[in-house]
């Protein structure tokens, strides 16, 4: 551990003893870390499609735009890359908005039912281009408008991340199957999928800012590493925890436990 230690002598006619005051400076320095480490990824980030950017439009410029298909392959990557600055510069504006000690979550009913089908019908299409199955399937015993205490932005966010992140690392085919119920003063839900897993290793990190077990699949996938950290803090705002399980090359579950009403 650091300590600082500041030793002052009280002024006379005080004087008849001294003033220790320790500080534990173990935690702001992991904070200061912490801190730059994170200013040193988001420089990466942000600057790794530019770059990309920046050298195709030169390429472009300087004859690749002759020829027509090359043109259209070097015209797609600039769109790509644009639209990955645009996803990280969405999700690092809601990391800051959540962080920031002002934004307030409202607590109030809503219906886990209707979130989760609005979110499914919402990611559907992406979930079709990959031929994969989406389940709903509501508590075995007791009606399905189970409510939680929650904020509607956060928690469709919250979904939208998990489901997105279900169809973007499950392979073709797979079954995504989210499942609702409510048990003591906690309502929950899961998403499951038959995806590639995360290994024992990465699955206590996942929920770090920009921790990828995948890069490259990640990267392919348009992802931007801020999704979990995002569900992560909107979870924790609301008042509920968030855990993942998993099982490399048979699939991931994450489960989310709200408060209930009343
Ligand atoms: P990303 O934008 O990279 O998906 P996230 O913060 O949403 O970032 O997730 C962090 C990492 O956790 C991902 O890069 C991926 O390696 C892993 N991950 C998240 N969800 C899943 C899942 N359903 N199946 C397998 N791996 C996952």
């Amino acid at each position: 551990r650091s300590l600082t230690v500041y030793v002052s002598r009280l002024p006379a006619p005080a004087a008849a003893g001294a003033v220790v005051v320790v500080h534990d400076t173990t935690e702001l320095r992991r904070l200061e870390r912490l801190r730059q480490e994170f200013v040193a990824n988001v420089s990466h980030e942000l600057k790794t499609p530019l770059a990309v950017i920046g050298s195709t439009v030169e390429a472009l410029q300087d004859g690749a735009a002759d020829d027509a298909e090359t043109r259209d392959v070097f015209l797609a990557r600039v769109a790509d890359e644009a639209a990955r600055l645009m996803a990280l510069i969405t999700d690092l504006l809601s990391l800051a908005r959540i962080e920031s000690a002002g934004q307030v979550l409202a607590a109030v009913p809503v219906r886990l039912d209707r979130a989760i089908a609005e979110c499914l019908e919402r990611l559907s299409a992406r979930a079709e281009e990959k031929s994969l199955t989406l389940v709903e399937k509501p508590p075995a015993d007791g009606p399905a408008g189970v409510e939680a205490l929650a904020d509607a932005g956060a928690l469709r966010q919250v979904l939208d991340n998990l489901v997105d992140n279900a169809i973007k690392y499950t392979p073709d085919g797979g079954r995504i199957t989210v499942r609702w119920s409510a048990a003591g003063g906690q309502a929950w839900f899961e998403v499951e999928d038959t995806g590639i897993g995360i290994g024992p290793a990465d699955l206590p990190r996942v929920f770090e800012r920009f921790y990828r077990a995948d890069k490259a699949r990640s990267r392919d996938a348009g992802g931007t590493g801020l999704g979990l950290a995002i569900v992560k803090h909107l979870v924790q705002a609301m008042r509920g925890t968030v855990r993942a399980a998993s099982r490399p090359g048979k699939g991931t579950t994450f489960r989310v436990a709200l408060p209930r009403p009343g």
